[in-house]
């Protein structure tokens, strides 16, 4: 077969599954794995909502010690909200009942968004920790997630997603290290890692 008549067929084929691709619904979006890539995907995914005059709802679940690039961004758009779960959330954290009462205090917060129909585009930065670590009842999570308004989009990421989470979204992705610069002892950059 020539390669006119191969790319043929192959649109043809591309245009009946993009015919068949009908479904007008909110997803939901996971990102996983260890490669680096998982929060700025979905500041990526906020800023395409922007575009559009979307509102956005953000709930970041681990805070560093500074504001981020992003933070100091949304701060200035008047479509989004966020929420921090306000504690230093450190892997040796000193004190896991405050963190524990603090990410509950930030899901109730968060579920504000998951309610609000006018809340167009949900984020939930590294909430998956939250779960593994028990802070937050998966269940809980689950059941919130799926009684929120038809039309809302949420964006998940974080390292190791329980399978909870992996059953309910509708597109998840794993994102795999490859290489990383902090391995060659470079230190985190501005505009790239914060
Ligand atoms: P980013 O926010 O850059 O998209 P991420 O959300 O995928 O990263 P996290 O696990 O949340 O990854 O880590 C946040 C910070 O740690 C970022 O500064 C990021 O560059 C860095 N980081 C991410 N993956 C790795 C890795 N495999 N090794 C070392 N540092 C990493
Ligand atoms: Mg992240």
């Amino acid at each position: 077969m020539n390669y006119k008549k191969r790319m043929q067929l192959k649109k043809e084929h591309i245009d009946s599954r993009i015919e068949a691709a009908n479904i007008e619904k909110g997803v939901i979006v996971l990102m996983t794995g260890n490669g680096k890539g998982k929060s700025s995907s979905a500041i990526g995914m906020v800023s395409r909502a922007l575009g559009y005059g979307m509102k956005i709802g953000i709930a970041k679940f681990l805070k560093g010690e500074q504001e981020t690039g992003e933070d100091l961004f949304f701060k200035e758009q008047k479509n989004v909200q966020t929420v921090f779960m306000e504690t230093g959330f450190t892997w040796e954290s000193q004190d896991k009942d405050l963190d524990k009462i603090k990410a509950l205090e930030a899901w109730k917060l968060t579920e504000e968004f998951l309610s609000d129909p006018t809340i167009d585009l949900v984020i939930l930065d590294e909430l998956t920790y939250m779960i593994n670590y028990k802070y937050l009842d998966e269940e809980e999570i689950i059941k919130r997630l799926k009684s929120r308004p038809k039309k809302q989009h949420v964006v998940i990421t974080g390292r190791a997603a329980c399978k909870g989470l992996v059953d309910i979204a509708d597109t998840v992705s794993e994102v795999k290290e490859i290489k990383h610069a902090f391995r060659s002892n470079i230190k985190a950059q501005r505009g790239i890692d914060f």
